[in-house]
């Protein structure tokens, strides 16, 4: 696989874009490979594979801010976050097969970034004394870029805490790069290894629009499957990229037809940079909702929700004049499946937006 990391290599853009982008490579990393970059259609300078990672200047604009989920005030120790009482979450990789425009950790890939990854050995003494933790996440940047040897031992360390049920790897891979899955076959194995019958690993992949779903990547899943994994599929609302009802249907609906079901949809966090790809909450909650109606409902289990630093807070509906939410998950047990009437702000962006709040209500 070859990484580009250069703006001024990317031989489609002009001299004069060029010079234009190397200012925001120059603040905030910038990565591709050769596979993902033969996906865009050059000619459109909107096309939504572009968008994923080529810079635009807008990049600049000062919106949003390094941690809009405050995921710092969940670090039990370098690299390794405890947020929900059942789930552990451990930054295992500071880089990915390319890098997302709109990423929500962009703290990482700045110059002199926050490096952050976790000490495993100290990690797993952790969740060993945590017996309440059943899931453990693997993330970071991706974990797919490490070797398979090195990612093996992590999943062994961990697979060794009777108590971890539930393994976790959040991963672009097949979509940057399924080459890394389907040349080695290793890692097949390894899957294989540890997904047991009752205690599964689970891919957490991340497609976003549904030209990612190549043969290629549509392979390098399948191989996962037929490993033992269990696959879900995670990706943000968009603009510009999935921020439509065609599009978001087709990638809800091809990734149910291939065994990927829909877990979750996100509200583009604010972070900042990120302005260029945020859509209302509202205006994407209509999205994905009338994207739904031409889903099957094994497409339709994914859920629109935003990463707040309070929980995960779903949107299940709008009025005329009001728009509910839920707490799918929430970091404070009290919080939990708590129920909120807001009144609506076709202008939020985030759940601080909305200043309002008409009623909220706890389960007894
Ligand atoms: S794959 Fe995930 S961590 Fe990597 S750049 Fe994209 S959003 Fe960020």
């Amino acid at each position: 696989m070859k990484y580009i990391t250069d703006i001024g290599k990317i031989k489609w853009l002009s001299e004069k874009e060029k010079t234009n982008l190397k200012k925001v490579t120059d603040r905030y990393e910038f990565k591709v490979n050769d596979y993902y970059l033969s996906l865009i259609e050059w000619k459109n300078k909107k096309d939504p594979i572009r968008r994923i990672v080529i810079p635009e200047d807008l990049e600049m604009d000062k919106w949003g801010s390094y941690d809009p989920s405050k995921e710092k005030s969940n670090l039990v120790m370098p690299g390794m976050q405890h947020k929900y009482r059942s789930t552990a979450l451990l930054l295992v990789s500071g880089t990915c097969g390319s890098i997302c425009r709109f990423c929500f950790r962009k703290r990482i890939f700045i110059k002199k970034g926050e490096a952050g990854c976790v000490n495993i050995d100290k990690a797993a003494a952790y969740i060993k004394k945590h017996k309440e933790i059943t899931n453990v996440l693997l993330t970071g940047g991706d974990p797919l870029m490490l070797p398979t040897k090195k990612l093996s031992e992590i999943i062994g360390k961990l697979r060794k805490i009777k108590t971890v049920q539930i393994i976790r790897i959040g991963t672009k891979m097949p979509a940057y790069n399924p080459d890394r899955i389907l040349k080695d076959p290793s890692f097949a194995a390894m899957v294989r290894k540890y997904s047991e019958d009752e205690r599964k690993i689970y891919f957490m992949v991340h497609f976003n629009h549904p030209r990612e779903l190549t043969p290629k990547a549509i392979k390098a899943v399948n191989v996962l499957i037929r490993a033992g994994a269990i696959m879900a599929n995670q990706t943000p609302l968009l603009r510009g990229i999935n921020d439509n009802v065609q599009t978001m249907a087709q990638l809800l609906r091809k990734l149910s037809f291939m065994g990927v079901p829909p877990y979750y949809v996100f509200q583009c966090r604010p972070t900042l940079a990120n302005k260029d790809f945020a859509v209302p909450v509202e205006k994407g909650y209509r999205i994905f909702e009338k994207a739904k109606s031409y889903c099957s409902g094994l497409a339709k289990r994914a859920k629109f929700v935003m990463s707040h630093a309070s929980g995960k807070i779903e949107v299940v509906g709008l009025t005329e004049d009001r728009i509910f939410f839920k707490y799918h998950r929430a970091k404070k047990e009290i919080d939990s499946s708590k129920f909120i009437i807001a009144k609506r702000n076709p202008k939020a962006y985030w759940f601080d937006d909305y200043k309002e709040l008409i009623r909220e209500s706890r389960l007894e």
